[in-house]
This record gives structure tokens, sequence and C-alpha cells, in this order.
């Protein structure tokens, strides 16, 4: 079914599957359930007491190192990128996510089974408009280790990435529009990669356990190791947009905007999601709640004042003779001869 991007949308029908946790190195299942519209995402532990659940919003961020760990009191699940990622850019806005373990199944470190979860679940169109941010100025984060975020205004949701390992070995370039249809066939089935200086103290303190080359590359000075060849000439770049949509996904709203992104990191992108945030509630802020009448009921000139600051002559609004749902009015403005804009010397 062909999601329309104005509404919100959720699963069609339960669906899931099971797999390692990489950290743990155990066996988890996970499993997708429909939610109601403005719920959002929500993690629920369902092997805890009370089975909690955990809001997929910035502000439970709780760490970035390595993957991303959200928590609510002392309930935490960790890796939540891939499978947040995936949920945004196949349009499901309303779901819940249950796990029997503190993360998702690792699969082969990409997001080819969380697509698959969802093909099989079906995406379903709900009674609601979806909420929108539309980027108006350049907005941009960065970090102290050279990683840096940029957010230009665009109508469509654009990545444009750089990503460079040590050295700048691995130095690739990848931009693009991010649809169901690009995000399945270009972005997920890009694999995790690390850099074997990185994860040798790891293995060796044992912290990830389910780590194998099955479920990530290596790549050890400029020798690529994984169990299959690479799947793109330039994956490392797709994972990490794959990584910048699962994070951004911590924001709620759906982004129209160019995200041009060089060296990008969980920690940087958690920045440009906490400014995101601040300016959505800024901007909001500005736009005071107010209960219009509907259909055929207007506002005439003084109920127009009430609400704009302009006066005459920069009050272009007469009045306001219909509204639309929360996003369309017509109005009318009347102009004549007298008007100081037609006036010849
Ligand atoms: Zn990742």
């Amino acid at each position: 079914m062909a999601a329309s991007p104005e509404f919100q949308h959720t699963i069609g029908k339960p669906a899931g599957f099971s797999g390692t946790s990489l950290h743990t190195g155990e066996k988890v299942s996970l499993k997708l359930h429909p939610a109601p519209v403005d719920h959002g995402i929500k993690f629920r532990r369902k092997d805890l007491q009370d089975e909690p659940t955990i809001d997929a919003k910035i502000d439970n961020l709780k760490t970035v190192e390595r993957a991303t760990t959200i928590g609510e009191g002392s309930v935490r699940v960790h890796t939540v990128e891939h499978v947040l990622a995936t949920l945004s850019a196949m349009g499901v806005d309303n779901a819940i996510v249950e796990m029997d373990a503190n993360e998702p199944p690792i699969g082969d470190g990409s997001a080819h089974a969380y697509v698959d979860v969802i093909k099989r679940a079906g995406v379903a169109p709900q009674d609601a408009p979806r909420k929108f941010f539309d980027v108006r100025e350049p907005m941009h984060v960065e970090s102290r280790t050279g990683a840096m975020l940029v957010l230009l205004p665009d109508d469509k949701f654009r990545i444009s990435c750089t990503q460079a390992g040590p050295d700048n070995r691995f130095t690739q370039y990848l931009s693009m529009e991010i649809t169901p249809l690009t995000f399945e066939k270009e972005i997920a089935p890009a694999r995790t990669f690390v850099y074997y200086e990185d994860v040798e103290p790891l293995m060796q303190k044992n912290l990830i356990k389910g780590g194998s080359l099955e479920n990530a590359i290596v790549v050890r000075g400029e020798a690529v190791l994984s169990k299959e060849p690479l799947r793109f000439a330039d994956e490392f770049v797709r994972h990490k947009i794959l990584d910048i949509i699962g994070d951004l996904a911590l924001f709620g709203p759906r982004i129209r905007g160019h995200v041009i992104a060089v060296k990008p990191g969980h920690g940087v992108n958690a920045e440009l999601v906490r400014a995101l945030a601040r300016e959505y509630s800024r901007t909001s802020a500005l736009a005071v709640p107010r209960i219009f009448p509907p259909g055929e009921g207007g506002l005439d000139i003084n109920q127009v004042m009430e609400i704009l600051p302009h006066r005459f002559p920069f009050l272009m609004v007469d009045r306001v003779i219909g509204f639309e749902a929360d996003t369309k009015i017509t109005a009318v403005k009347s102009v004549s001869i007298s008007e100081p804009y037609f006036q010849v010397c």
C-alpha cells in the first residue's frame, strides 16, 4: 500500500522475529504491535515485571557510546537506532516495539530484518494529520572531534553524508532523498562496521558477546573483514545515513529539510535532535492554539487584528472566510485605487 505522506500511519497487524542480542549474546524476540494516533514509538520490556514502556523521545536518551540507549527510570533499551530508522523511513509513526531483552536482535548488522518485519506487518493509514517540522533557517551542530551536522531548508527529507575513518581512510560520500523505497533498496542493507582498534578492548572485556563477523564488518588497517563481500562499494557511508535516520527519529515530528553530515556519530546526531526539539518548542509556543469556527464561519477584521500584529498598510487580510482543519484558511483582502502602493507621483 502506498503510504500517504500527510497522514499518520501504524502497522497493519502484529509481526515479529527472533535473533541474537549484540551485547549479551542471548536470544531475543522482537514483536511490533499497532498503536493509536499520536502514540509515537514506544519500546516495551516484556521480560520485566509490569512490562514497562519507554518512549522513543530525545528526553529519554541516556548514552550514545557505540549505540543509542534510551531509558525511563531504571529501565533501559540499547541499540535502538536501526529499528527506529526503519520504522521512521518506512512511514510508521505509531507502534509498540515489544522485546524480551534490553536490546533488539542485531540481525546481520543492517536494517534488513526490520524492513522485512514491517513489510510482513503492513503499513496502515490513520485518521489524523502527521506532524512536520519545516526547516526555515540553517541549523548546525558540531563536536570537538570534527563531526558536524548542518540542516538546511528543503521540501523533502534529504541526507548528504561524508564518512571518514581514522587517518581519513575509507572516506565516502553519498547524498539522497529518504523515502520508503530508497531506504529499503539503498540504506537498509548496509551493515554496521567497526574498527578493530575500537572493538579489541571490548572483546577482551567480554562486552560484545554477540558480536561476530555475522553481524558487523570489521576494518583492520586497510583490510575489510566480513562474512560476505561488501554489499555496496560505499557501504560504510550508507550505514552512517541509516544511523542518522534512526537518531533523528527521537525528535518525533517528520523533518522536511536537508541534513548535511560530516563524520557523523550518535553523539552529534543527538545534539542535532536536541537543537531541533528546542526550535520546535520555541516556534510552536509562538503559535498560540485557538479554537476557530468550523466550515463557513470566518473572522472579521477585528478578530483578524487580535491575531495578527500588522496594521494598515501592512495588514494584508481583511477577513477570513473559511478554515480547513488546522492547516489551511481562505481569506480576503480588498484593494481600492486609494491604496498607497497605487499612488503615482
Ligand atoms: Zn548502526
